[in-house]
């Protein structure tokens, strides 16, 4: 299963945003922060008492089943009384989250989180990126295994000449991404792949801010 991968902001740094609001909306998720224990029930329940600690009303909370799906906008209106009565909201979601209720009320909102990446579920609580969206795929090339998230150093023409018996020179405890793709291509008789010069980035294939029209 595809994840945002979420940390909690510093509490310094969450104070700091909310200097100067007294009353407190908070913004829970069912997905993706739950699953990582930085924005589900026990999360949102123990920032309200946080924040009470600190002199702050909580006006009230809710889970949002998804909170970067449109159906946020219906879910936020059945809390319009309690959102009226806060001075900001706090959102304990992905910054996808954030920004999908963000177009839904007419108040300043606050991240509790920072969004670190979307990642693949590997292991008990455990995340990988798998893919960074780079715009120029290179997967066709390496046997489908990722060299801009597997490289500690993103690299797409091969090994940077460190690897360690197998494992990499900047972690040892994790395979080389080159060894895995030298090892796949090897076993699929498609060494050749490896010999292909990869063309320098080309930026242009990830405009920012990103738009697709079909
Ligand atoms: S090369 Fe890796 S980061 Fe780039 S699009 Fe393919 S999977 Fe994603
Ligand atoms: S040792 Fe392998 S995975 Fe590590 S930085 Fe070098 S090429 Fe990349």
């Amino acid at each position: 299963m595809i994840r945002s991968i979420t940390q909690a902001k510093p509490e310094e740094e969450i104070d700091e945003l909310l200097s100067g609001f007294g009353r407190v909306f908070i913004v829970g998720c069912g997905t993706c922060v739950t699953l990582t224990h930085t924005g589900g029930e026990p999360e949102v329940k123990a920032m309200a008492e946080k924040l009470s600690k600190k002199g702050k009303l909580t006006t009230g909370h809710v889970l949002l089943p998804v909170a970067c799906d449109n159906l946020t906008g219906e879910a936020v209106k059945e809390y319009a009384g309690q959102i009226g009565q806060a001075d900001v909201l706090l959102i304990m979601t992905c910054a996808f989250g954030v920004q999908t209720v963000a177009r839904q009320v007419n108040k300043m909102v606050v991240p509790a989180l920072d969004t670190l990446f979307i990642g693949k579920e590997t292991g008990l609580g455990q995340f990988d990126e798998i893919c960074t969206q780079c715009g120029t795929c290179v997967l066709g090339e390496t046997g489908g295994i990722c060299p801009v998230t597997s490289c500690h150093k993103g690299l797409v023409n091969g090994p940077c000449g460190g690897t360690n018996n197998g494992k990499c020179e900047i972690d040892e405890a994790k395979d080389c991404a080159w060894t895995l793709i030298y090892e796949r291509l090897k076993a699929l008789d498609r060494l050749g792949s490896m010999r292909k010069l990869q063309k320098p980035r080309n930026h242009q294939g990830e405009p920012s801010p990103g738009k697709f029209t079909l």
